[in-house]
């Protein structure tokens, strides 16, 4: 981390907290600048300065077993931030994909997720991101990816509409292959996150 880059932040802060009718000078707020700089430079950017690329480890499907059949991972930890309202969005990804030859290490899924979702992005962006760069590493006879998650920036403006969002990408075999999208998406809706349960009640 830049210390100018920090120090420029934490007066931003500053400034940003005057605007808004506070004293940046209370005791609650002093360290705050601060700790807001270092945080939005440090693990809030980290996906800017991460290259996905360096978590494909994979493996030979023969070598696991399977060839043909639907791998699904799900409740992938999903946070980012809202590049509209500069709020946090979490929830979770579910990834189904039928492999060609390769599979990825399992851990793996959630550190290309958090490499795409530590950037300023909109959630339907942050799907695609996942899909097209797990379709064109992995290439996998078909790919399913969603992601099902709360905005709090709808949720802290008290707005109307639905605080949830679920975004999905569909690529290969499963746009073709109904019977198999849906198998796909039923073992996908078996999450153990309470957000799906609601959907599949
Ligand atoms: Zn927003």
């Amino acid at each position: 981390m830049v210390d100018g880059k920090v120090r420029k932040l934490e007066e931003l802060v500053r400034e940003f907290l005057l605007l808004i009718g506070e004293d940046p000078n209370r005791e609650g707020l002093k360290e705050t600048p601060a700790r807001v700089a270092r945080m939005w430079l440090g693990e809030l950017s980290a996906g800017y300065r991460e290259d996905p690329t360096t978590h494909l480890k994979t493996f030979t499907a023969t070598n696991a077993g399977l060839k043909n059949g639907v791998v699904v991972v799900r409740d992938i930890p999903v946070r980012s931030i809202c590049e509209h309202h500069l709020l946090p969005f979490f929830g979770y990804a579910h990834i189904a994909y039928v492999p060609d030859g390769v599979i990825l290490g399992f851990s793996k899924f959630a550190r290309i997720v958090d490499t795409f979702a530590k950037r300023l992005q909109v959630q339907e962006r942050l799907t695609r991101q996942v899909a097209d760069f797990l379709y064109e590493g992995l290439k996998p006879r078909g790919l399913i990816v969603l992601i099902d998650a709360m905005h709090t920036c709808a949720l802290v403006r008290g707005v109307e509409e639905s605080m949830y969002l679920t975004t999905m990408e569909v690529r290969g075999i499963f746009k073709e292959d109904e019977s198999l999208r849906r198998e796909a998406l039923a073992l996908l809706l078996q999450s153990n996150t309470m957000r799906l349960k609601h959907i599949q009640e």
